[in-house]
This record gives structure tokens, sequence and C-alpha cells, in this order.
């Protein structure tokens, strides 16, 4: 898939380097990253039933109450990749709005990011998220799961 290539820099020691990000920019696509070195897995949320159904689990939950819906769809976008998404080959979750790791120091913590004029497209293949630890659970087992990911939120 066509990524467009971002500068980032690392917050930790200010170096530059390039992230690429989904190209179309169309709301619902994310690329998702873990923490280990540099495993990355493409979700189309809107052709993904599980986003609106860990959505929907986590509006619910008790724990969301007084939340305004900004807050919660941002509680979604962190939580979601934990919550239904099977972690990479390392057992590291991925998680989405998570930068490739800083090449100097190693950090995914970054301070801006800005895009490249003129664009610079970068052509990767990048695997789809699978799901196959969330479907096998049940309804009650998959609200549990919801329910001890905010704990730890
Ligand atoms: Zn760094």
């Amino acid at each position: 898939m066509k990524l467009k290539a971002l500068n980032v820099k690392c917050s930790e020691c200010g170096s530059q380097y390039k992230a690429g990000e989904v190209a179309s920019g169309l709301y619902g696509e994310f690329i998702l990253r873990s923490s280990t070195a540099s495993s990355e897995a493409y979700l189309d949320a809107l052709n993904d039933n599980t986003y609106e159904e860990v959505f929907s689990l986590i509006k619910t939950n008790v724990k969301m109450e007084g939340k305004r819906p900004r807050e919660i769809a941002d509680v979604v976008r962190k939580t979601y990749g934990i919550i239904a998404c099977d972690p990479d080959e390392e057992g590291s979750y991925f998680c989405i709005g998570k930068f490739p790791p800083c090449p100097v120091c190693g950090s995914q913590n970054i301070d801006c990011w800005e895009a490249i004029e003129p664009s610079e497209m970068v052509d990767k293949k990048i695997p789809h998220v699978t799901h196959r630890i969330w479907s096998s659970l049940s309804g009650v087992e998959k609200e549990r799961v919801v329910d001890e990911v905010l704990s730890k939120f």
C-alpha cells in the first residue's frame, strides 16, 4: 500500500526521521504499530466491524460514565489495538497513533510531525490487523476484556 512520508521529530533526543502514514487520509484508516521494533498492521475501521463493536462496549462501560463523546473516542483509539487485535510475533500489542521508533534512541514518543512538500510516497506491504483471539471470545468475555483494559488505562 502507498504511504505518505512525514517528517517526525523525536521528543527524547530531537532527531528528525521519516515515518509513513496512510496516504488517502480517509477517515477510519490507520496504521497500527507495536511497541517493539517495527511491526505494523493496517486497519480500515469502517470496514472492520470489530472497531464498532469495541466502541459500543467501551461506550456502555460504567468507567465511561460522564465522559464526553470526544474523550470516549480517544479512549477507543488508544485501547482498541490492545482489546481486539492480535499482538505481533513478539507478543507486543498494536496501537493506533504510534510512530515508528526513532532510529537513534529507539523512542516512539514524538514531539511533532509535518508533511513533506512536495509529498513523498513510500510503497510498503503492510498486513491487515487480525482478530483471532478477540473473535474466539464470548460476549461476556469481551465485556470482561474491555473492562480490564479500561481499568489499567
Ligand atoms: Zn530519539
